[in-house]
């Protein structure tokens, strides 16, 4: 039933990235979105990735549909980097859109053929753009995954590795991948005010981003507390709820247009209890 569904999607374009920020815990500037797909069924209204995703990757229709994301980022990114100008003060000019790619993406498509003619026809630069891969995925075919992600790296792009912390890689590869950002998986840091251990771990993970000279990016921050806690121990960036959920392409460029950096700043210099305004977002 689900492939069925999921090629009428296709054929019909009935899917949509949304966009959720990514922001400098120290200086609270935007440094980028991730780009994270929905699905607009029209008999079941907004799908989640977490329910389609597992099955595209199963019957092979992951390949079609990460074609569609790749497509999509080229129309989408040239305006979010033009909305991000907008606020240049508090929106980095480095600004990057990241998006998800699976294990099959890069054993069995050419990605970086599909990214790089996307990148000619968009006119969008090389690093503007990051692709994210999970942990356990680049774990499923090390090496496989090496030579994809090199030639993507070579490319120009940033390559970061996803839910990191749960996907069991051993160092060793981790050091033999061109990657520039470690993703802290979200459930460190919904742990990590409450439980000593989990706090360790974190800790530990930015350890290691520094030491092989990779970006940290803490997923899943919910409330300021957890934001300046990672900000105090040097995470660089920081994502989630509390600073915007995923939002429709609309949201997100009046999102970067507006970005107020102060309001989102972590640190000693901020007000403890400033009221921070909340990015207008639907999840
Ligand atoms: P991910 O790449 O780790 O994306 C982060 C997920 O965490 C997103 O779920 C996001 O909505 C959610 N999230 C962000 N901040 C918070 C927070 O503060 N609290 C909580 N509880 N959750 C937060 P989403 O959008 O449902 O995506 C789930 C997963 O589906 C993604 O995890 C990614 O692995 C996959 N996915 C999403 N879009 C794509 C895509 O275009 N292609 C592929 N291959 N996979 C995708
Ligand atoms: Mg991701
Ligand atoms: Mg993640």
């Amino acid at each position: 039933m689900q492939e069925r569904a999921l090629r009428r999607a296709l054929a019909r374009d009935e899917f949509a990235l949304f966009l959720q920020p990514i922001v400098r815990l120290a200086t609270g500037q935007l440094a980028g979105f991730e780009a994270l797909i929905r699905w607009h069924d029209p008999e079941r209204g907004l799908v989640s990735p977490a329910s389609f995703i597992p099955a595209a990757e199963a019957n092979g229709l992951i390949l079609a549909v990460t074609a569609w994301v790749i497509g999509a980022i080229g129309r989408i990114v040239p305006r979010v980097l033009e909305a991000g100008l907008r606020a240049p003060a508090s929106v980095e000019p480095s600004l990057f859109v990241s998006f998800n790619v699976t294990a099959q993406d890069l054993a069995r498509s050419d990605i970086c053929g599909l990214v790089d003619a996307m990148l000619r026809r968009s006119g969008i630069a090389p690093g503007a753009l990051k692709l994210e891969i999970t942990e356990s995925a680049l774990m499923q075919d090390p090496a496989g995954a090496a030579a994809a992600l090199a030639r993507c790296r070579a490319a120009g792009l940033g390559i970061a590795v996803d839910d990191f912390g749960t996907g069991y890689s051993s160092l060793s590869h981790l050091s033999t991948l061109p990657i520039t950002t470690l993703k802290v998986d979200r459930a460190f840091v919904r742990a990590m005010l409450a439980e000593p251990r989990d706090r360790r771990i974190v800790q530990t993970i930015l350890r290691l981003a520094d030491e092989i000279g990779v970006v940290a990016v803490a997923e899943g921050i919910e409330g300021r507390a957890e934001a300046e806690a990672l900000a105090a121990m040097g995470c660089a960036l920081g994502q989630g709820y509390h600073f915007g959920r995923p939002m429709p392409e609309a949201d997100a460029l009046a999102a970067a247009a507006a970005w107020n950096a102060e309001a989102w700043r972590c640190g000693l210099s901020r007000g403890a209890d400033q009221d921070r305004p909340r990015v207008h977002a639907r999840a």
